[in-house]
């Protein structure tokens, strides 16, 4: 049985990649040192996968995002230097960034600027593919174009197949002996149309002198018969998130003499595999199909490897990340061949299971329809709210953080490990708060913010507090560029280990008379930037981690907290691909943070905050949620998410970020204004708060007062008109 393996981690198990290209930035690394640099690391990449397995892409190796060196390879951007390279990724003349598919990684997105595509091929400053022969990563035509933005309708077609053309002109000129071709919008819901465009433009795959291999993960492919039928040499097909419909068409299909990539072992979990159920499907599938072992989704959605990772004993056992996964392909083939050993080793620990808490599962199974609903009704409890909390018209608040100064993020290290006193760290903390609350009472802000300095992350600092997840130490994973996270592992039953967060909220509150906001980070959330435990349902995990938060709110309410935010920038991410799977979804994603919620007192106030995703078409899932506020990310698409609210019944309260703080720019009083006039032509200025698009801890101190003294001065103007 052959293995094959696609996606491996670029980032380095000691982050290499990151040091490397921020060294670069920061002018201490040279080009040359970050060429070689990076060269070594895929060298030792590949070196990894051949350990392992029989076969692998080669020329992944990306400076910043595949998606760009996509755009850049066919023309679609000019960079001649590394330093044009970089213009495209970062600063002002950067590409928008948004998130690939139901994952937490983001892309560069091409923008076609409404304009007819014009494609050629260009030798990049960043050659990826120098010296590659066998199985050439490259994004397809199709995925390209899909995930592209401001591609007019009309050009589609001729796009597809010009590119297409250009692709199969590009193999033949390199030479190239075999190509690795990334499909992954084959699993979106397609038009009969879209489809038919696919085959056409993809007969000319026909004209190249190469083997090419399509792969599609993150989902089932709703007419795989049709990539059988493409002038292709093989398949690549998801068996982990598909819901068993890849295999139900595979069992019907006609092979057409087509390899099929099995993608068996799981790239966006890090569960070990059931590797003796996988060998019998694959056993069965062999008598049909050429079937070639490998991953379900791209390797990088995971840290390298388990080696110097801080988890607990009995969940190293059930764990695997990307150089382990490697590991499974090869013992799935040694299973086919006769040799069990290693492999029953493997699972041994599969069947059992940790972490239970007998109270935690009585409470969720316990929950009944009147736990996910909350009373009064908002129009009678804002009037209570508004009566304690007497605000003004057009009120102004922050999300959360603030600046993570570098000295902020000294003292935290030293503190985890273990040079500083808990007590000394406490103190710290304390004072940072003082003089985040100062800043804003200078300010004159209505609602305040304790500033969030105790948080590397809004995830893994709950996922600290909370028994049942595990935080892995080193378990690094790329969000987007060179910017890292470390996803934390459910793996148990959930409940708090105390108090989260209610000393830091409750000392900030005690130095002001203005109302500051509790700040938690939602269900949705939590699970969507985690690895989750798959032995129970989803949203048991759910309905778990939202009774933790619950018991939280309780809290603050008993220690006289008014305002409770309850973060879930992610909801929107982590709905499925397919929009026939979104009820299903929103139904417990809804319920879970409903059930935070749902037995607060009227006149506490629920704020909900969400970015980095478009929101217009989940807008009445969002209203569903039933909070009393929402802020939510409106500056970057210049206000485009107004247009929803007219058209759907809009009650709450919202604050529509007016200032996009993912760039150090200062917007000015005109700009913010701009974004208010237009959403107060559909929002009744009643509901309407003033707030930043998102939280400010990536900004400076330098930047956010003055931007903070634009927002007032927008909230002053507008109460006197
Ligand atoms: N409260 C968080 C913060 O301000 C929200 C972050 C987010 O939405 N990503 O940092
Ligand atoms: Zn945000």
């Amino acid at each position: 049985m052959k293995t094959y393996a696609y996606g491996f981690p670029r980032l380095g198990k000691q982050r290499e990649f990151k040091r490397l290209i921020e060294g670069y930035w920061a002018q201490k690394v040279t080009e040359e040192e970050l060429l070689t640099g990076i060269k070594e690391l895929n060298r030792k990449r590949e070196e990894t996968y051949q350990k392992y397995v029989n076969a692998h892409p080669q020329g992944e190796m990306t400076l910043y995002d595949p998606m760009l060196d996509m755009a850049l390879l066919f023309g679609v951007y000019k960079a001649e230097t590394l330093d044009e390279y970089f213009n495209l990724c970062r600063g002002k003349d950067a590409l928008e960034m948004t998130k690939w598919f139901n994952t937490n990684y983001h892309y560069l997105v091409p923008d076609f600027e409404g304009k007819k595509p014009c494609f050629k091929v260009t030798t990049p400053v960043w050659n990826r593919h120098e010296g590659a022969r066998e199985n050439v990563h490259l994004i397809a035509p199709f995925t390209f174009l899909k995930l592209s933005k401001n591609l007019p309708q009309e050009y589609f077609e001729e796009a597809l197949k010009e590119l297409t053309e250009i692709v199969v002109q590009y193999i033949n000129e390199k030479g190239f002996e075999s190509v690795h071709l990334e499909d992954p919008a084959l699993v979106m819901e397609l038009t009969e149309k879209e489809w038919n465009l696919i085959q056409d433009a993809y007969k000319s795959f026909e004209k190249a002198n190469a083997e090419i291999n399509i792969f599609t993960y993150y989902d089932s492919v709703d007419c795989l018969q049709k990539l059988f039928d493409l002038p292709v040499s093989g398949v690549g097909v998801d068996f982990a998130h598909d819901r068993g419909e890849n295999l139900a068409q595979l069992r019907e299909i006609d092979p057409k003499g087509k390899k099929l990539f099995a993608g068996v072992v799981d790239g966006r979990n890090v569960w070990r595999n059931d590797l003796f159920k996988t060998a019998e499907v694959i056993s069965e599938l062999s008598k049909k199909f050429d079937v070639v072992v490998t991953n379900a989704a791209p390797l990088f959605h995971l840290p390298v490897n388990l080696l110097g990772v801080t988890l607990p004993e009995e969940l190293l056992k059930k764990v695997a990340f990307a150089e382990e996964k490697l590991k499974e392909l090869q013992l799935i083939s040694q299973i086919l061949s006769g040799d069990e050993a290693e492999a029953k080793e493997w699972v041994a620990e599969l069947e059992s299971s940790f972490g239970e808490i007998t109270k935690v599962r009585e409470r969720v199974k316990s929950l009944k329809e009147e736990d996910f609903v909350r009373k009064p009704s908002y129009q009678e409890r804002i009037k209570k709210q508004q009566e304690v909390l007497n605000l003004p018209l057009f009120p102004t608040t922050t999300i959360g953080s603030f600046p993570q100064t570098e000295e902020v993020r000294r003292v935290r290290l030293l503190y985890k490990k273990g040079r500083l006193s808990e007590e000394d760290y406490k103190t710290f903390i304390r004072g940072e708060i003082a003089k985040a609350i100062q800043i804003q009472e200078d300010l004159d802000i209505d609602v305040f913010v304790h500033g969030e300095f105790e948080r590397t992350d809004m995830v893994e600092f709950f996922a600290e507090k909370m028994k049942g997840i595990a935080t892995t130490g080193n378990g690094w994973v790329i969000s987007y560029g060179t910017r890292c996270y470390r996803p934390p592992i459910i793996y148990g039953d959930v409940e708090r280990d105390g108090q989260m967060t209610i000393s830091e909220i409750v000392f900030a509150q005690s130095l002001t008379e203005k109302p500051v906001k509790g700040m938690l980070t939602g269900p949705v959330t939590i699970i969507a930037w985690s690895y989750v435990r798959e032995d129970i349902p989803t949203s048991e995990v759910a309905y778990q981690i939202a009774l933790a938060l619950k018991d939280e709110i309780k809290d603050y309410e008993k220690a006289g907290i008014k305002i409770v935010q309850i973060d879930e920038p992610a909801i929107r991410e982590k709905a499925p691909i397919k929009k026939r799977n979104w009820d299903e979804y929103f139904d417990w994603a809804i319920k879970s943070f409903r059930l935070c919620h749902s037995s607060v007192k009227p006149e506490t106030q629920i704020h909900t905050h969400m970015c980095y995703s478009e929101f217009g078409e989940i807008i009445n899932y969002i209203v569903d949620m039933d909070f009393d506020v929402i802020s939510i990310e409106a500056s970057r698409s210049k206000g485009d998410i107004i247009e929803t609210f007219e058209k759907v019944a809009f009650d709450r309260q919202i604050g529509l970020g007016v200032w996009d703080i993912h760039s150090p720019y200062v917007p000015s009083l005109e700009e913010m204004e701009v974004i208010v006039e237009r959403a107060l032509k559909v929002i009744p200025k009643e509901n309407f708060w003033i707030n930043p698009d998102c939280g400010l801890k990536t900004r400076r101190w330098e930047e956010v007062i003055p931007a903070l003294k634009n927002m007032i001065t927008v909230a002053r103007k507008l109460r006197k008109t």
